[in-house]
């Protein structure tokens, strides 16, 4: 088996902010990264899932709707994965990311929370979803971070181990 590309990223010094995982096949994977990992709380399953149905939501209504193609979370739960096709730079995802959060903290409900519309209803947590995202939003304007590091270590088989 292949090493994939994400885990060949350092993540000991990985900073929230917003990262291209890939390109591949005319599709941009930004990863948006929301908590330090293992250095801080990851999100919560529950604020997670409500960010999540929040961040779709308003993706899906944006400027760039046409070019969205999916949103969801790091299986680690650090970050969101939004891919798109198109030109889109992470400056461009930083400016839609932003008016995407100030859109999440007016929100007083979390769409789409019914059991014919959702398949966990009952794991949700709008507070702890909003908490999250003041944070993640005063990172995006005033501590930024795009550049990863390489992971340098390599595994005895000579592999090296690179995101999740
Ligand atoms: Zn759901």
């Amino acid at each position: 088996m292949e090493v994939i590309q994400s885990f060949t990223i350092d993540h000991t010094c990985l900073k929230p902010g917003i990262y291209v995982s890939r390109i591949d096949k005319g599709f941009t994977t930004f990863a948006l990264r929301i908590t330090e990992p293992n250095r801080e709380t990851a999100v919560a399953p529950a604020a997670m899932h409500s960010l999540e149905h929040l961040m779709a939501t308003w993706f899906r209504n944006s400027s760039a709707k046409d070019d969205v193609v999916y949103v969801g979370p790091m299986g680690c739960m650090t970050g969101m994965y939004v891919i798109m096709t198109g030109q889109y730079t992470v400056e461009d995802m930083r400016s839609l990311t932003i008016s995407c959060l100030e859109w999440v903290l007016t929100q007083t409900e979390v769409p789409a929370t019914t059991p014919q519309t959702c398949g966990n209803c009952l794991l949700h947590d709008l507070p702890m979803c909003h908490w999250e995202s003041r944070r993640y939003l005063d990172r995006l304007r005033n501590d930024f971070h795009c550049e990863y590091t390489p992971l340098k270590v390599s595994l005895p088989d000579g592999k090296i181990f690179a995101d999740a």
